[in-house]
């Protein structure tokens, strides 16, 4: 089966250039997704500038209610999503319904474009004067998305650009690619206009022909930290707004007070759901004195036996395959490199064996204690089903840890001590924080991001800071003046005083 692009409202397929799509269970490659060629990115982008007039110019609540009805079809075909997000990715069906639910919330979030887009007004700003300010639309705009949230990502995306009317063109990942594209076409179903909203797949060669074309306004990206920095400086360079949300290292502090079983149990879920390949995933447990570390170890090795891994299909499933064979190799490399490098294993994943999928790209949670910061291991983002513990003796020490790492997404405190949780929320260098909340991903209604290299730009992804993203400020400033009022020419700044 071949996956094509979706433009101006059509299923397309240039032909040229294919890349197999794995089922990461079975180890085997089960689709083919075109690669798009510049003229084929072309075709997409002329397709939207085309759509924009029109688009920009209906009604704000007219676009809202194709959300509405947008949202109705995703829940409809939830089904059908989730199995296509496990076929591609191998996730498990409850977390597929959790990737979709979180994304629906970002389509929920989109049907207020009305009132997001009411402005600003301020009447008598001088005499016979007002003003106001509105929240224009941009024009052609881009996303670019990472494999691990075929579906959420995107819909962090299109549903806020093309609500503040804009018209959009997804790169979904080549990895992926089924879900997004699916995702697309119901958004068509639900009322776009063709060009509204195209797809085309593809991999480096449909991103840069998407970079360097002046039709794209601004760019959205999210994926590796290397790709979102050098994504950055292209869009930034070729003129266009771009906000790249980049990798990660999430560590949790657990504090000689915290509740053990409690940690325990949202650290299992936080660390090891979805394989670990989610960039808020808790990688990293620093645990504050050795008491602390040997009881936490302690009770992680023991509930670890009640993992179960598998494909999407079995929902007992825990978690699933990682996404290809030469990412399950580079995760069984730290885990050695760990190992070599001093660090304990506790619970080993390399020998993982799941009966009826002996070829899929499975990689069993892995326990690695006694991690220090100059370990490779520790140092990157090994997007695995990988947790690692570090011990420190004091809060300030673990505070510091997080601070120095090149990361700064996400990151959690467990304790009981509301003053040290204030003093970590206040002080600690990320953007996202959690107080005995291991996975602090912002609900639909605030936005997402992380600071230091885990985002480039000064915008983050969906909420409120979309609105601002996906729109240019205008401000108007107007007079009509009463009967014989007349302002005689003034050279000087004009001001109330
Ligand atoms: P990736 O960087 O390999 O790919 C992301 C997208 O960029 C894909 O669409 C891909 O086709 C494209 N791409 C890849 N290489 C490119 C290149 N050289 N030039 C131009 N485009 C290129 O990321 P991935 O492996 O798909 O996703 C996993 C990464 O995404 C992890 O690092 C994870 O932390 C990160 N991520 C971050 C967030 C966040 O919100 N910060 C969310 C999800 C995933």
């Amino acid at each position: 089966m071949k996956i094509g692009h979706l433009i101006n409202g059509e299923l397309v397929d240039e032909g040229v250039a294919y890349q197999d799509v794995f089922n990461p269970a079975l180890g085997e490659a089960v689709k083919q997704v075109s690669l798009a060629s510049p003229a084929t990115v072309e075709q997409a982008i002329s397709a939207a500038e085309a759509a924009f007039p029109a688009w920009r110019n209906i009604p704000a609540v007219k676009r809202a209610r194709i959300m509405f009805r947008f949202k109705e079809l995703l829940e409809q075909h939830s089904e059908r999503i989730c199995q296509l997000i496990g076929e591609e990715h191998g996730k498990i069906a409850h977390d597929a319904a959790g990737e979709l639910q979180r994304g629906i919330e970002n389509v929920e979030y989109a049907c207020a474009a009305p009132e997001l887009l009411k402005g600003e007004f301020s009447r008598n700003v001088g005499p016979d004067i007002d003003s106001w300010s509105e929240f224009q639309a941009l024009g052609v705009v881009a996303g670019i998305t990472p494999f691990n949230f075929p579906v959420m990502v995107p819909l962090w995306m299109f549903p806020m650009a093309v609500v503040c009317g804009n018209c959009f063109v997804l790169k979904p990942s080549e990895r992926d690619p089924s879900a997004s594209l699916y995702i697309a076409q119901l958004a068509l179903e639900a009322g776009l206009p063709p060009g509204v909203l195209n797809v085309v797949n593809g991999s480096k060669t449909a991103v840069d022909a998407i970079l360097s074309d002046s039709r794209v306004k601004a760019v959205s990206f999210v994926g590796s930290t290397p790709v979102a920095e050098s994504i950055y400086a292209t869009a930034t360079a070729y003129g266009k707004r771009c906000q790249a949300l980049g990798g990660a290292k999430n560590h949790a502090i657990v504090m000689p007070d915290a509740d053990l079983d409690n940690a325990v149990s949202q650290l299992l879920g936080a660390a090891f759901g979805s394989s670990g390949e989610r960039c808020m995933a808790l990688s990293v447990a620093v645990a504050v004195g050795d008491s602390t570390a040997d009881a936490l170890v302690d009770k992680l090795q023991q509930a670890m036996q009640d993992i179960k891994v598998g494909a999407y299909t079995d929902s007992s499933n825990s978690f699933g395959p990682v996404i290809t064979r030469e990412h399950q190799q580079k995760i069984f490399g730290h885990i050695a490199s760990a190992q070599q490098q001093g660090a304990s294993i506790v619970v080993d994943g390399r020998e993982i064996r799941v009966p009826g999928y002996e070829q899929g790209f499975f990689v069993g949670g892995t326990l690695i204690d006694k991690v220090t910061p100059d370990m490779s291991s520790y140092c990157a983002e090994i997007f695995g089903p990988v947790l690692q513990v570090v011990r420190v003796d004091t809060m300030e020490q673990a505070m510091a840890l997080i601070d120095q790492h090149e990361y700064g997404n996400g990151t959690c405190i467990f304790t009981r001590d509301g003053e040290a949780a204030r003093f970590f929320a206040d002080n600690i260098q990320v953007g996202m924080v959690g107080i005995n909340i291991p996975l602090p991903v912002p609900v639909a209604y605030h936005s997402f991001g992380g600071w230091k290299r885990s985002l480039f730009g000064d915008l983050h992804a969906y909420g409120p800071d979309a609105v601002r993203f996906y729109t240019k400020r205008k401000t108007v400033t107007q007079r009509w003046p009463s009967a014989g009022v007349r302002e005689g020419t003034s050279f000087s700044m004009p001001t109330m005083k």
